[in-house]
Parts: C-alpha cells; structure tokens; sequence
C-alpha cells in the first residue's frame, strides 16, 4: 500500500503556543456560559492551541443528547473572540461543513464513526472543495488501516493540504482497561506510510476515563507524535458527554506540565554515539533471533514432509499447553512480559501449523486442502518435537 499525500508541515498552518501541541475543550458545547468559562480557564492556561467542541453529537442511542447544533458555533465564535485561541468542531455532513466554514471555524476534524463510512466522507470532502481550511481525520471506529489511509485520500484529493490524522483509539470486542484500544501499531503504520503527516493522540476516548490519561498522552509523545486533544470542561462531573473522560481546565494544565518532552533525534554527539552502540546490539541479536526463527522452520518443514511420507497423523492436543507452559516459566523467570511472551508464541506455533499444513497437503486436491486448513487441529500435529 502507498500513500502520496500532498500536505502541508503543521507548524505552516498552525500557531502552536507551547510545545507539546494541545488541542482542548468540552466534549460539547452545552450552555454558552458552560463553554466560555471553559474557553477563559484553557486560555489562561497558557498551554492550549486550540479550543475544540463538539457542536454535533453523534451518539450511539437516539434519545441521548445529539449536540447543541448551529447557537454553539456562535457561542464559539464568542470564544474566539474572548481567548485569541482558534476553532475546531466535529463536521459529519456537507451542511455542518458550510455552517462551520460561514461561522469563522478554524478547523474541522472528522469523527470516528464518520471516517468508518466512505459515503460520508466524500460529501464532506465535496462540500470542501475550492476550501482552504485544516481537517483532521479520526481513525474509524474499527481497527482497519485502509478505512483511515481512504478518508485522508479522499479529503487530500479535494484539495485539503492543512490535513493530519487523531489516533483515538479502536473499538474492541474484549475488555480492557480503555474505552477504546490503542492498538498503536495502526497508528505507527500510518506514520510510517506517510512520515510527514503529523498525528494527534487524543487520550480522552482512548482512556474513557481520567485516571489513564497522563499515561496515554506521555505514551503518544514518546510515541513521537505530534500533539494531543484532549476533552475538558469547567464541571466534569456534570457534563453532558464523555463525564468520566473530561478534566478541569486545572487538571488539564497540571498534566501537560508534567509530560516529558522528548526529542526524536538529539545532536549530542555522546548520545547519538551511544545510541548507535546500543542499537547495534539490538541489530545483532535480531540477526540471531531471525536465524533461530529460520531454523526452527526447517525442522518444522522435516517434520511435515516425514509425517506426510509417513502417512502419519498425530493429535496431541497437548502440546500447545505444554509449549505455553515451559515458554511462560522462562519468561518469568527472564522477567519478561507473560502477555507478550504469549503472544509471541502464539505467532510462532501459528506459522508452524501453517507451514506443516501446506506441506502435508502438497499436491492434494484443492478440496482437501481446504478442508485441513479449516480443522488443520485434527489434521496434524500442533507443533514441532
Ligand atoms: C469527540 O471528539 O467528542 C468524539 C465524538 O470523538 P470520536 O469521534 O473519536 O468518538
Ligand atoms: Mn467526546
């Protein structure tokens, strides 16, 4: 997958007051007093950018509150007026766009149920056209790359070169500490497609709640982002969105001051030497670990080739338990991570059946192939011995 966007560097486009970049405010506008005192309190911080508000709700449940709608844009314009700080609202239709842009807005973002709909995004990117305003783009809701990488093409091709993307995290079916996933190797994915496209982490949906955020938002920094939004309101306890994720305007300062700032790259000569040393080792022991892998697949190749010789099918349910077992003591006693440890064996006895698999099934009819690749369990062993 490439990804060629045409974009402009943050730092052209927006005026970031302190590092790190802090977009903030209430996960709605509720009253106009509610989002002014917010506005003044962030503002007097000294710390947020942007002010942010979400003017149009989209809520999983009718009945729930869906947004202010067009009044809060005039209240935010107040706020611009008020704090000096620029603008930034939730756009889900082509008529939010044009009421947003005729209100003074200085930045749209798309929301993650939006990015998960393409037929929403191309009439938001239509109603963009000939427009020169920033926009950035939530990743969708379910943890799928292309979704995001498709919502920033279509918004770019519009002629959107203000554009960046906001990791707020993926729904998941399992429960977790979050209120949405991390999962942060899509957010590096896209990173690593397209390096010069910055990207905000916004801890708040991410967490769900107040407690993990200084956690996430240190993480995204380390992360090398290039910012962070995160909700705040003058009574988190009485919002009337998002209450358990929201942090005063005193809280909020109190935690960006505590984020250490780290630079990507630093021009200490004794530090970048030393770090070369130590990724040198980190090179050497990959080159071993990828030799090993090779290895252990060649005797995983013998074993499928005599078994298939051999006519021989061995079931041993047992294996895989054992496998975890021995392999979890060693990461304990190592202090290695069990979850990680577990996972990485996961990975490693997956591709060895599947290895094994297509050897026993070498120049089987195609039916059969698929049927031992469904029950591949019953079909052969679990793994090497
Ligand atoms: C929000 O920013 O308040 C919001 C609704 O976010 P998301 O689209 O990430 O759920
Ligand atoms: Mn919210």
């Amino acid at each position: 997958m490439k990804l060629n966007l045409n974009i402009q560097p943050l730092e052209s486009w927006l005026n970031i007051k302190n590092e790190p970049l802090i977009i903030s405010g209430p996960c709605s506008a509720e009253t106009e007093e509610q989002l002014l005192s917010t506005a003044h309190l962030l503002a007097a911080t000294g710390k947020v950018s942007v002010l942010r508000a979400g003017i149009w709700k989209p809520r999983t449940r009718p009945g729930e509150f869906e947004g202010i709608g067009s009044i809060g844009l005039e209240w935010l314009k107040r706020a611009k007026e008020e704090t000096g700080l620029p603008t930034a609202v939730e756009v889900a239709t082509a008529k939010h766009v044009e009421e947003a842009l005729a209100a003074g807005v200085d930045i749209l973002w798309i929301g993650a149920r939006s990015t998960a709909n393409p037929f929403t995004v191309q009439e938001i990117a239509d109603a963009l056209k000939g427009v020169d305003i920033p926009v950035l783009v939530k990743n969708p809701v379910n943890p799928d790359i292309s979704l995001w990488i498709g919502a920033l093409e279509r918004i770019n091709n519009a002629g959107i070169t203000k554009l960046g993307a906001i990791h707020r995290g993926f729904s998941s079916y399992e429960k977790s500490s979050f209120r949405n996933e991390p999962m942060w190797e899509l957010a590096i994915q896209l990173k690593t497609l397209c390096p010069q496209l910055p990207i905000i982490n916004d801890p708040s949906h991410i967490c769900g709640n107040r407690e993990l955020i200084p956690y996430i938002a240190q993480k995204a920094l380390d992360m090398d982002m290039q910012g962070l939004m995160i909700e705040s309101h003058i009574d988190p306890s009485v919002a009337w969105t998002d209450a358990k994720q929201q942090l005063t305007p005193a809280a909020l300062e109190e935690l960006v001051s505590k984020l250490s700032l780290r630079e990507p790259d630093s021009a200490n000569e004794a530090f970048v030497d030393k770090l070369a040393e130590l990724r040198k080792g980190i090179d050497k022991i990959d080159d071993v670990l990828m030799q090993k892998l090779g290895e252990r697949m060649a005797i995983i190749e013998k074993i499928g080739q005599y078994k298939r010789d051999n006519k021989v099918t061995i079931l041993q349910v047992n294996r895989w338990d054992e496998i975890l077992k021995k392999g979890s003591a060693f990461a304990r006693a190592l202090k290695l991570d069990l979850g990680f440890t577990e996972k990485f064996l996961e990975l490693v006895h997956g591709e060895s059946i599947r290895r094994q698999t297509e050897i026993m099934n070498e120049g089987k009819e195609t039916a059969d192939v698929t049927e031992a690749e469904a029950t591949p369990v019953n079909i052969i062993e679990t793994d090497a011995k």
